[in-house]
């Protein structure tokens, strides 16, 4: 009969042995629950000297996050900021936390307001607005059409009633869309009164003007540069590049859209705004 048998038939008869017993086993199990966090205590150990490290070179700061909405470090891993400066919680770049700063300070009380996001690419907005919407572009479907569990809009073409939604936003999409002009018609259209359209887009200061890359032909796509593409998170993760947006774009987009476009450039690094392309533009629809 093997050994542990033994030892539990004997201590049915035996209260103090089966005392022992008891008390062997939960020291077992209070032995394992301290190894569990022996290991968790290690991780914490080896997360917070590489924090150190970090912040004896210079390029790690603490400071508050309105995409996560916490305490972080931000974290510069190269010069350009626009995508090497990092929330260590949220992994979130600058233009990003820019983005929901302006929801946070000038849409007091957005979490409740009906927003649709076009092509995004990150549940940012998405995990603390209860009325949010978000869609997708993919070439030949129309507007309201679902694929495969996707949400289809054409920005030039919504399927939106008009004047159904409070804040529309767009994150580095406006540069990807052939007919801008009828994009931001078709956004001011379905905005509620007092709605506005919050976006970001790569505004180049080299260029002057606004001139597009590419456009629509009736042979496909003439190009009008050479072709170039940002990442894209459906298709082919491709996204072609259609203009390339000067210091003339608020001018443009006012003239297009007819409303009066704010635009936001501050650095703060404090909230971890700061580098390239940085910059939220607000077209408000008049109430
Ligand atoms: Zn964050």
């Amino acid at each position: 009969m093997a050994y542990p048998v033994i030892l539990k038939r004997l201590s049915q008869h035996i209260p103090v042995l089966r005392r022992i017993i008891n008390e062997r086993d939960t020291l077992r199990v209070e032995r394992a629950q301290l190894a569990s966090k022996l290991l968790e205590l290690t991780d914490e150990r080896d997360h917070l000297q590489a924090l150190l490290q970090n912040l004896s070179k210079g390029n790690t700061h603490s400071g508050y996050c309105h995409c996560c909405r916490q305490n972080t470090f931000f974290q510069i891993t190269g010069t350009w900021l626009r995508d090497e400066y990092l929330c260590l919680h949220c992994r979130s770049i600058p233009r990003q936390r820019h983005l929901q700063h302006i929801l946070d300070t000038r849409f007091v009380g957005w979490e409740n307001l009906t927003i649709h996001e076009s092509s995004p690419s990150n549940d940012f907005v998405a995990r603390w607005c209860q009325q949010y919407s978000a869609s997708q572009y993919f070439d030949g479907v129309k507007s309201g059409e679902w694929v495969n569990g996707v949400h289809c809009e054409n920005l030039e073409c919504l399927s939106f009633n008009d004047n159904s939604i409070d804040i529309f936003i767009t994150q580095d999409v406006f540069e990807h869309v052939f007919h801008p002009e009828l994009a931001v018609r078709e956004i001011h259209r379905v905005l509620k009164p007092g709605g506005a359209h919050v976006f970001t887009v790569p505004k180049l200061s080299t260029a002057e003007r606004s001139e597009p890359r590419a456009r629509l032909s009736a042979g496909g796509i003439d190009y009008l540069k050479e072709a170039s593409y940002h990442g894209n998170p459906v298709g082919d993760g491709k996204a072609l590049v259609t203009w390339d947006y000067g210091a003339d774009f608020e001018r443009l987009i006012d003239a297009w859209s007819g409303l009066s476009t704010s635009t936001y450039a501050e650095v703060n690094r404090a909230i971890g705004v700061d580098g390239e392309f940085r910059e939220v533009f607000v077209s408000r629809k008049p109430l």
